[in-house]
């Protein structure tokens, strides 16, 4: 039987701390959310391991280092509206939901967002809504947002969620081919747009109107 706690504790410190994830808030948040819970019965032994994981609908969950990255690029310090594009289990949701103060979370599989919002209803993020869709056009009727992180890779950044981005917001986003992309961080600075790579990545396709043709 696995210690939960202890996998996630050891989880935060080999496989993000030690990569250089140092924000505080999101170790203690990647502490303390529980990713087991967001993983089939069967796959709970391995929610702790240094890799994605299966979920319904040939679809992953993202291997924690790369939850860790992608969140402390939003710098997160706790009044922000949050959007995310690829909702899947809900963990990478349930993340910004203790660091942000609204998270607006977009899956395109209906059963993937049904269950994911079922989760996070049982452990209580009340901050969090989901909305089954594609997610490539952003969520108009509430941009702009302080953060918008994409959690599937992208040919090119979609046009919306840069609209969709506050001034001072920051996006994340993967962006490349069908098997590989680069992370992009995005910082929308007063006057300009500025984009940063945050090195390689491998990311099932965000399939949309401004992402992948099916
Ligand atoms: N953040 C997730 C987690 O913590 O489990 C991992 C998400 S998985 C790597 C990417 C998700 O993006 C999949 O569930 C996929 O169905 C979804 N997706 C792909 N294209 C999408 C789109 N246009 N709109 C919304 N969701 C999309």
């Amino acid at each position: 039987m696995v210690n939960f706690k202890k996998a996630r504790e050891r989880m935060v410190e080999v496989q993000v701390m030690a990569r250089g994830v140092h924000d505080e808030r999101v170790l203690e948040a990647m502490r303390k959310v529980p990713r087991h819970l967001f993983v089939d019965e069967a796959l709970r032994d391995q929610a702790y391991s240094d890799h994605p994981l299966p979920i319904a609908e040939n679809q992953t969950i993202s291997q924690p280092y790369i939850v860790g990255i992608m969140t402390a690029s939003l710098q997160l310090r706790g009044g922000e509206k949050v959007l995310e594009i690829g909702t899947g289990s809900g963990y990478q949701t349930a993340v910004l939901g203790e660091l942000a103060d609204r998270v607006f979370s977009i899956e395109r599989y209906p059963d993937l967002g049904y269950r994911a919002n079922s989760v996070l209803r049982g452990l209580g993020y009340d901050n969090v809504i989901i909305r089954v869709g594609d997610g490539s056009l952003g969520w108009p009727d509430d941009a702009p947002f302080d953060g918008i992180i994409v959690t599937a890779g992208t040919p090119k950044i979609p046009q919306p969620l840069i609209d969709q981005l506050a001034k001072g917001g920051r996006l994340i986003v993967p962006v490349g081919d069908r098997t590989s992309q680069e992370l992009i961080l995005v910082e929308r600075a007063p006057e300009a747009i500025r984009k940063t790579n945050l090195g390689g990545v491998r990311f099932v396709n965000l399939v949309g109107k401004w992402g992948w043709k099916e």
